[in-house]
C-alpha cells in the first residue's frame, strides 16, 4: 500500500491545505494528514483542536486518516510505513525552505521522498496566518475554510470589544 504523509501546523487548516489533501488522496492508497508540534510557532489552537478541525473537513475522503506526531518527520514516515511526504508549494518564497527540508528529510531516511504539489490558484494568497488575523478582527472566514469548523475558529479567535 503506497501511503503518502502530508505533515503541517495547520493553525487552522485552510480550504488551501484541504485541497491539497483531496489531491493526494488520488494518488495515494491512504493519506496521513499529520498535526506537528512546531517549537518554533506558538499555536493558536491545540493539537487536539486541529486534528478534529481536519477529521471533520476530510470526513468525505476514506482513505485520509488524521494523527498528530512530535519529534522527527523522517522517523514518522518510517514508523508509518510511508513512501512519500506530501507538501504544497505556493509561491517561490516557499522553496528555498521546502527543498532544504526535503534533501535533510531525505538524508535522515533514504526512503522519504518528498513530493510537491503546486497550490491550486484560488488558494495561491491563503495561509493559515491570514485566516487568524481575519477571524481575529472579525472580517468573514468563509471562503477560506471548511464550512464545517468556521464557527469554532470564529468562536475561538474573535473577542469583540463591549
Ligand atoms: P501555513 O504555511 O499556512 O502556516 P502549514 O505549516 O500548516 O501552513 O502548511 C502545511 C503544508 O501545506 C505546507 O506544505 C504548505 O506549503 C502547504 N500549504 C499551506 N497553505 C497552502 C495553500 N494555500 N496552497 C497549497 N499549499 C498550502
Amino acid at each position: 500500500m503506497k501511503i503518502g504523509i502530508y505533515p503541517g501546523s495547520f493553525d487552522p487548516p485552510t480550504l488551501g491545505h484541504l485541497n491539497i489533501i483531496e489531491r493526494a488522496s488520488t494518488l495515494f492508497d491512504k493519506v496521513i494528514v499529520a498535526t506537528m508540534v512546531n517549537g518554533s510557532k506558538n499555536s493558536s489552537f491545540t493539537m487536539e483542536e486541529k486534528a478534529d478541525f481536519l477529521r471533520r473537513m476530510t470526513k468525505h475522503l476514506p482513505n485520509v486518516e488524521v494523527d498528530t506526531f512530535g519529534g522527527l518527520l523522517a522517523d514518522y514516515v518510517s514508523e508509518k510505513g510511508a513512501c512519500a511526504i506530501v507538501k504544497g508549494l505556493r509561491a517561490v518564497s516557499d522553496f528555498e525552505y521546502e527543498f532544504q527540508m526535503a534533501l535533510a528529510n531525505k538524508k535522515l531516511n533514504g526512503n522519504a521522498e518528498t513530493v510537491f504539489l503546486m497550490t491550486d490558484q484560488h488558494y495561491l494568497y491563503l495561509s493559515s496566518t491570514i485566516v487568524r488575523d481575519i477571524a481575529r478582527h472579525g472580517g468573514d472566514i468563509s471562503g477560506f475554510v471548511s464550512e464545517e469548523i468556521r464557527e469554532d475558529i470564529v468562536n475561538k479567535l474573535y473577542q469583540p470589544k463591549e
